[in-house]
C-alpha cells in the first residue's frame, strides 16, 4: 500500500511535471501567430492581437486586448514602428514580461521601405526607414520561428526539448514550402504588377518577382486622383495585374482598370480571410502565390 502510493505520488508529481503550464505567449498579428503555434505545438497555445479580418493598419486596440495584453509574459511582435499601437501597452508591461522585436533580431533580413515614382514610405509605419512586412520571407520565418524556440526555452525551460523538436520541424517545412513557391512563381518573374499596398518587397525580393507600385500610398489613406492617373500611365500594358485586398475597399480597384485591359486578383498578406492556427503561415504563402500566377499567366 505505501509502495502503491509513493508510485502514485511519483507519477502524479511527474504528470504535473509534463503538464507544467506553458508560458502565456502573445502575437500581434497572424503570420506571427502561426509560427509561434509551431513552435509551442503539443504545449500551450499563443495568443494573437488582431484576429478575424482585422489589419495591423489603422488598429485600434480594445478593452479586451488590454487584458490578453497585461497577462502576456512573452511577446512577439514586429516592432514600434510597424505596430505603433502596441508601444504604449508593452511599455506598461514593463519587465514583467519579455518582449520580442523581430525588427531588432539579428539575423533577420530587413529591406528599405520603397519610395519614389509609384512607391511611397508608407505613413502608416511611422515614416519607419525599414519595411515592416518581413514575415512574408520564408527565410526570415526560418529565424523568427529559431528566436521564438530561443526565447520560450529561456522561459520555459523545463520544454526546451519540445521547443527544439518543434522548431526544426516547422523549420523543415519552410524549406520544402519555400522549393515549392519557387517552383510556382517562375514562370511569372518578368510579369508586371500593381499592389494595393506596400507589402510585399519581401517575397517579391525572395522569388523575383516583379510588382512595379502601390495603389495607396498609405495602407489606410485612400489614393487621390493624381496618383490614379499615374498608376493608369504606368498599366498601359496587356496582361498587366491590379490586386486589391480583402480588408480594403475594392471600388478603387475597378476606377483604376476601367478601359485598360488589366486583369484583378486579391492578395492578402496578413492572412485575415484565413483561419489562425499553425497552418495559417504555409496558406498564406501559397495563397500569395496561387492568386499571383493564376492572375499573371496569360
Ligand atoms: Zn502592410
Amino acid at each position: 500500500m505505501k509502495a502503491l502510493s509513493a508510485a502514485f505520488l511519483l507519477a502524479a508529481s511527474l504528470c504535473t511535471a509534463a503538464h507544467a503550464e506553458a508560458p502565456r505567449v502573445l502575437t500581434s498579428i497572424k503570420p506571427l501567430h502561426a509560427l509561434a503555434a509551431a513552435v509551442m505545438d503539443g504545449g500551450g497555445t499563443p495568443d494573437v492581437l488582431i484576429k478575424g479580418g482585422g489589419s495591423v493598419h489603422g488598429y485600434t486596440l480594445r478593452m479586451s486586448d488590454a487584458a490578453v495584453i497585461s497577462k502576456a509574459q512573452v511577446v512577439f511582435w514586429i516592432g514600434p514602428e510597424f505596430e505603433t499601437f502596441l508601444v504604449r501597452p508593452l511599455n506598461a508591461l514593463g519587465k514583467s514580461a519579455r518582449v520580442v522585436s523581430l525588427m531588432e533580431v539579428p539575423g533577420l533580413t530587413l529591406l528599405p521601405a520603397r519610395s519614389g515614382g509609384l512607391w511611397d514610405a508608407d505613413i502608416d509605419h511611422g515614416g519607419v526607414r525599414k519595411d515592416g512586412h518581413l514575415w512574408l520571407d520564408p527565410t526570415n520565418a526560418k529565424a523568427i520561428v529559431a528566436v521564438m524556440a530561443q526565447t520560450l526555452s529561456a522561459v520555459d525551460p523545463e520544454n526546451a526539448a519540445r521547443y527544439a523538436g518543434n522548431a526544426s520541424a516547422a523549420t523543415a517545412q519552410l524549406d520544402a514550402l519555400d522549393g515549392e513557391l519557387r517552383e510556382k512563381l517562375a514562370p511569372i518573374h518578368s510579369k508586371p504588377f500593381v499592389v494595393f499596398h506596400d507589402a510585399y518587397q519581401y517575397f517579391e525580393a525572395h522569388y523575383g518577382l516583379r510588382s512595379v507600385g502601390s495603389i495607396t500610398v498609405s495602407a489606410d489613406r485612400a489614393a487621390g486622383a493624381k496618383r490614379i492617373d499615374q498608376i493608369k500611365k504606368q498599366m498601359g500594358t496587356d496582361g498587366m495585374c491590379v490586386f486589391a485586398e480583402p480588408q480594403f475597399e475594392p471600388k478603387l480597384i475597378d476606377t483604376l482598370i476601367e478601359g485598360t485591359g488589366a486583369k484583378t486578383g486579391v492578395l492578402d498578406p496578413e492572412g485575415s480571410t484565413l483561419d489562425a492556427g499553425p497552418g495559417l503561415y504555409a496558406d498564406l504563402m501559397r495563397g500569395l502565390a496561387d492568386n499571383l500566377v493564376s492572375c499573371l499567366t496569360p
